[in-house]
């Protein structure tokens, strides 16, 4: 057959400009990642074609030699990527995304309507951690299980771990969930073992964000403490977009088949040969510089944004990958913040912060430093990079002064501002 170019012009065209936006941009989404060239390779391999259902050695589906090979070599990689002993860890490479992975999870360990105690999203947990609203239950981690999520202290934006003891006390989850989507301190696991045990529940780490870091070794290690550990591979373990699922072996029947046949239907054999080839870049030194470069990045832009700038950052800083920037002493919304940040090609994310009482005004932005890093970028650049935040800022609150508060005037009233587009010039 033809080339991409040749049969559909229409979407090589749209290919073509995504990828330049996403290299013209400064990219600053905490969740996302550039993934190597060999990477997109295995994920745009025949691999596609090829039907699994099952497991390695066991598949509903003949012609499997090959990729029974490709989910072992997977597997592997994935254990020894995060320091795992294979006898006491065992793994799930299926999952097509962090969602479906928590969701096969937590199917696997909990009857419907058990009982669950995850981060709230508000306070930076993710939806599939039991996210409901006071009028709905919105996900259906909390629509299947009875979920009460604890808290961040609204004055620290640091795990309120004793709220979440004295109502783990009350409640007697069977599943406590540990892990976030936008937490920029380290989590005790110690304690959090602790907690669980009192109530006789298992504990699941979600380490979708940090999955790098933690095979790195830059960041703590949750699987002394936990029972399941879950993550996405693209962000900053820098990988094709699916989830893994690890498991003390114990839960290992239990596990795959929440994943196949309860969850999943055919693996997507094409991602899991390219989270394989991520797995393999992650267990290097070059890697471990990398994680190490994403964190101090991270603390050169919080740093540069709170000591030069004086702007609030929550928690007052990150050991992470990513920075919590509180708008709110500001006067100004992180929506309009993102929206002005679009307007001169710097991508981030509206984010609640610590306080917050709804995700859908949330009054900061998430700042992530993995993509930037993967573009060779040191703290110097990053410090640049907190200069053209700190005047994206000014300019959102003098629109801001001058277009009224509603979000659609401000937006309208970015248009040909010379401000704006000398920005928009000097970003890109
Ligand atoms: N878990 C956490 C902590 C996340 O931050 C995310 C996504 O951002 C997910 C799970 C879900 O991953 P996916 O978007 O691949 O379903």
């Amino acid at each position: 057959s033809t080339s991409l170019k040749e049969d559909d012009p229409e979407v090589f065209h749209l290919v073509q400009r995504e990828k330049w936006r996403q290299f013209s941009c400064l990219e600053l989404i905490a969740s996302e990642n550039l993934t190597s060239q060999s990477v997109m390779e295995a994920s745009g391999s025949p691999l596609t074609n090829k039907y699994s259902e099952g497991l390695p050695g066991v598949r509903y589906y003949g012609g499997n030699e090959i990729i029974d090979q490709v989910e072992v070599l997977c597997q592997k990689r994935a254990l020894a990527a995060f320091h795992l002993d294979p006898q006491v860890w065992g793994v799930n490479v299926q999952p097509y995304s962090g969602s479906t992975a928590n969701f096969s999870a937590l199917t696997a360990v909990l009857a419907p309507h058990d009982r669950i105690m995850g981060l709230d999203l508000p306070s930076g947990g993710h939806l599939t951690h039991g996210y409901a609203t006071a009028k709905k239950k919105i996900s259906s981690s909390a629509i299947y299980f009875e979920s009460l999520p604890y808290r961040t202290d609204p004055d620290t934006g640091l795990i309120d771990y004793e709220g979440l003891a004295s109502n783990a006390a009350i409640f007697h989850p069977k599943l406590v969930i540990c892990g976030a989507s936008a937490y920029p301190q380290e989590w005790d696991y110690a304690r959090l073992r602790k907690i669980a045990d009192e109530s006789g529940a298992l504990l699941m780490a979600d380490i979708a964000h940090t999955s790098g870091l933690v095979a790195a070794q830059e960041a703590a290690d949750p699987f002394v403490h936990c029972d399941l550990v879950t993550t996405t591979t693209h962000k900053t373990l820098r990988g094709p977009r699916a989830g893994l699922i690890f498991f003390r072996r114990a839960l290992e029947f239990r596990v795959n088949q929440a994943v196949f046949p309860a969850n999943q239907g055919g693996p997507h054999n094409n991602t899991i040969a390219a989270i394989a080839v991520a797995l393999k870049q992650a267990a290097t030194p070059e890697f471990k510089q990398y994680a190490i470069q994403v964190c101090k990045n991270a603390v050169a832009l919080s740093q540069h944004l709170s000591q030069s700038y004086g702007y609030k950052i929550a928690t007052d800083g990150t050991v992470n990958h990513l920075v919590l920037w509180d708008l709110r002493p500001l006067g100004l919304t992180g929506s309009k913040l993102e929206k002005l940040c679009d307007a001169v090609n710097i991508t981030l994310n509206k984010n609640a912060v610590h306080g917050d009482s709804s995700a859908l005004s949330p009054g900061g932005v998430r700042i992530g430093t993995s993509a930037l890093t993967s573009r060779s970028m040191n703290e110097h650049d990053c410090r640049t990079v907190a200069d053209f935040l700190h005047r994206a800022c000014q300019i959102a609150i003098a629109v801001q002064a001058s277009s009224g508060k509603k979000l659609t005037d401000f937006v309208t009233a970015l248009e040909g501002r010379a401000d704006v587009l000398a920005l928009r010039k000097e970003v890109t």
